[in-house]
């Protein structure tokens, strides 16, 4: 089968604890998405919250990693080194007025959402045109009513007004922190990220990637959602719930569980590298170079 390189892929874990199944489930389809391409793969530390970072934890993510054999190909990237490359981006997204400053509290955009009828949380656009002399609390990324669609391999076309949907989103917080939204699609552009496989939590979050991809004149990547990992109740596994750490004990029944939840038979590998051999051939035959078979 053809490949379709160049492809570089990543996994992008925050540190606020450890690994999960469901994270787990992630890490493993971006890899072996990547090895079914012949492509590059990538961690990328996502220590961007410290007050929700756990010390200690990217190492252990890492170490659990290395222990299912995956390991990135290019020295690993922690956020926590990017500040500088982030803040000159916002100042070029703000020169440009694309992005601006916030004086608004949350309570007061919670209060203006029920004024107007808008769901909790949308941002109402109060401060769109100034503060009005108020001081600048946090900076949003200046939405467009354009519908921003895309095709996710996992869940087909996605079509999104993120104005009215999500509103002017923060990309910098009121604490002075980076946000993800825009963390997230700077390192991916600076590593040429090509393809994004992570999980469905982040589906809704892409169209809002998409306007900084296009504010910052970055190609958008291709996007696969996997559904998440759920608890014997339905809810999604979450460190908030304090879902159990994976760990590396039992690989093989831990990959075949993982392997059962995107969707495949059992392989029944004697070793965890056979298993791989064995994953990154059937996940080529059914996801390589198409854009949506599900
Ligand atoms: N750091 C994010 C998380 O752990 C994932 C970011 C991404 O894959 O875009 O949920």
């Amino acid at each position: 089968m053809s490949s379709c390189t160049p492809y570089i892929g990543r996994f992008a874990p925050s540190p606020t604890g450890p690994l999960h199944l469901g994270s787990l489930a992630c890490a493993m389809a971006s890899w072996v998405d990547a090895r079914a391409h012949d492509g590059v793969w990538l961690i990328r530390i996502e220590d961007i919250d410290p007050p929700r970072d756990i010390a200690g934890a990217d190492q252990q993510i890492l170490d659990l990693l290395a222990a299912y054999d995956m390991t990135s190909d290019r020295p690993i990237v922690w956020q926590h080194d990017r500040y500088e490359r982030y803040e000159e981006i916002f100042d070029d997204l703000r020169r440009r007025r694309l992005v601006y400053g916030c004086a608004c509290t949350r309570a007061e955009i919670f209060a203006a959402d029920a004024n107007l009828g808008l769901a909790r949380g949308i941002y109402p656009g109060t401060c769109r045109n100034g503060t009005h002399g108020r001081p600048a609390r946090a900076w949003r990324f200046r939405t467009t009513s354009d519908p921003v669609s895309f095709t996710d391999r996992w869940c087909g076309l996605q079509t999104q007004n993120v104005e009215k949907e999500t509103g002017d989103f923060v990309v910098r917080r009121a604490d002075g922190l980076w946000a993800y939204q825009l963390a997230v699609v700077i390192d991916d552009a600076d590593a040429g990220v090509t393809d994004i496989v992570r999980g469905q939590d982040l589906l809704d979050n892409t169209p809002r990637q998409m306007l900084v991809q296009r504010a910052i004149g970055a190609p958008t990547p291709r996007y696969m959602h996997i559904p998440l990992v759920t608890d014997a109740h339905g809810n999604k596994l979450s460190k908030q719930r304090k879902a159990a750490a994976a760990t590396a004990q039992d690989r093989l029944g831990t990959l075949e569980a993982l392997w059962a939840h995107l969707g495949f038979e059992r392989i029944g590998a004697d070793s965890v590298s056979a298993f791989w051999r064995e994953a990154v051939q059937q996940w080529k035959e059914r996801w390589c170079c198409r854009q949506t078979k599900h």
